[in-house]
């Protein structure tokens, strides 16, 4: 019987290991931690949000981000839950197709995955690091540090490495995957976190730190709104965060990395239309004459975000109400609905829900997931450089690439 090491019992780990297991493969999954999947209980606030209704090609990114078409389409929603309603997970599917286990626990789906690996009696050896992999004639030699802190060395026929990336590495996950990959010879693209806040130019964000609001952002290049999403907005003293912030950090942090400038748009008030705006503020400020500007903003935009517009805009935000020219209302809603920021740089890995970036597709089958450089090893999950959108798109492309592989090994 064909012998399999799987480097990693987190998502894509363990979906693997079950797959393989049920078509009969003497499975050896190897965990550092005490216990398996530790990350699953942070996703989706608790919920895991673990796939989405409307996956497809057009979620994913990476250096070739065409590497994912035909896992994605060959391992969609339907067969993902077909695998989760088997286990005995009922999904529910909630706003923007965002897809959950029906207890919405995030534990509901580490312990399904668990009993049923304990059911098929895969053998899962936690507190056991793997150090080094080797190629040693047709066969593999893992070496590992197992749960007596003693090195050990054992001989497999296939290996699986599902490490993660960087993101979160208190979870497990602290990129030392990619260590093991450069020590086999594979080559790994610059990384960087995705799905993560984001840092802003010019101070000033302190005094709006903690402003929470249903706005929208968007990503602008060459002055055209290229990607955009309407969510709560959230101002912090570094910058920015918030769902639709996460959500585009991707593709500003990818833009940033290739030297170009990244700006963004903040729609302080999506509801209404500019010149719907303009015409409230002109006929507010004309019967409100007594007022200062900063007060006359009072109860249209955040008290907390008068002075920083004001100054943007650059009119002093004690002038009176009386002096307020037309162009000057004119340049404050446009402001309102259009306010630009540059992007400097995201918070740290330990801060993103997905590292960017990983081993190079180029060395990797689309699809098999088998390495190009050595026959009988596969790269999976998140090590892998694809990365998915916020919104279950991550642990889609954990599964789905997982059953790739499996399906593959024969
Ligand atoms: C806070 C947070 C929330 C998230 N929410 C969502 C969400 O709702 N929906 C979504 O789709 N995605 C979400 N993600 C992303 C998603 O969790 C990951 O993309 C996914 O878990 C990656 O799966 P993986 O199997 O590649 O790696 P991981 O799940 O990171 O697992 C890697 C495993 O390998 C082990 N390991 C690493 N190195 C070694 C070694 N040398 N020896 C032995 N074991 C090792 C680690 O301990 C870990 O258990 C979230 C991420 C974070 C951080």
């Amino acid at each position: 019987m064909k012998k399999i090491a799987i480097v990693g019992a987190g998502a894509s780990g363990m979906m693997a290991a079950i797959l393989l297991k049920q078509r009969g493969f003497d499975i050896t999954v190897f965990e550092r931690n005490e216990k398996v999947m530790k990350k699953i209980y942070a996703t989706g606030n608790g919920r895991c949000n673990f796939t989405n209704r409307n996956v497809g090609p057009k979620n994913y990114h990476g250096e070739n981000p065409k590497f994912a078409i035909s896992t994605i389409k060959k391992y969609g929603y339907d067969e993902i839950i077909d695998f989760f309603n088997l286990i005995g997970i009922k999904e529910i599917i909630l706003e923007d197709g965002k897809t959950y286990p029906m207890s919405l626990q995030a534990s509901s789906i580490v312990k399904q995955m668990e009993l049923t690996a304990e059911n098929e009696k895969v053998n899962i050896l936690t507190n056991t690091y793997v150090k080094d992999i080797e190629k040693i004639n047709e066969k593999y030699k893992v070496t590992i540090i197992n749960d007596e802190n003693n090195l050990e060395s054992r001989e497999f026929d296939y290996i699986i490495i599902s490490t993660g990336g960087r993101a979160m590495e208190k979870s497990g996950s602290d990129g030392n995957g990619y260590r093991l990959m450069q020590k086999l010879g594979h080559s790994i693209t610059k990384t960087h976190p995705g799905i993560v806040q984001l840092k802003l130019k010019d101070g000033g964000f302190k005094d709006m730190s903690g402003v929470k609001f249903p706005g929208a952002c968007y990503l602008i290049d060459k002055n055209k709104k290229i990607m955009e999403e309407k969510s709560d907005i959230l101002f912090t003293d570094y910058g920015i965060s918030g769902p639709g912030i996460l959500q585009i950090s991707g593709e500003c942090m990818r833009r940033l990395n290739k030297g170009k400038e990244v700006e963004i748009s903040i729609d302080i008030l999506p509801e209404i239309e500019e010149n719907q705006l303009g015409d409230f503020l002109t006929y507010n400020f004309m019967i409100n004459q007594y007022k200062t500007l900063k007060e006359g903003l009072i109860g249209i935009i955040h008290d907390k975000l008068i002075e920083n517009l004001c100054k943007y805009v650059k009119i002093n935000s004690n002038i009176n109400l009386s002096e307020i020219s037309k162009e000057e209302i004119h340049r404050l809603t446009m402001a309102i609905k259009d306010w630009r920021f540059k992007v400097i740089g995201c918070k740290s890995e330990k801060d993103g829900q997905v590292t960017c970036g990983g081993v190079s597709t180029k060395e990797i089958n689309p699809k098999t997931m088998e390495s190009k450089l050595y026959k009988g090893v596969y790269i999976i999950g998140e090590l892998v450089d694809i990365d998915g959108d916020c919104g279950g798109y991550n642990l889609h492309w954990a599964w789905s690439s997982a059953m790739a592989c499996a399906d593959s090994i024969n």
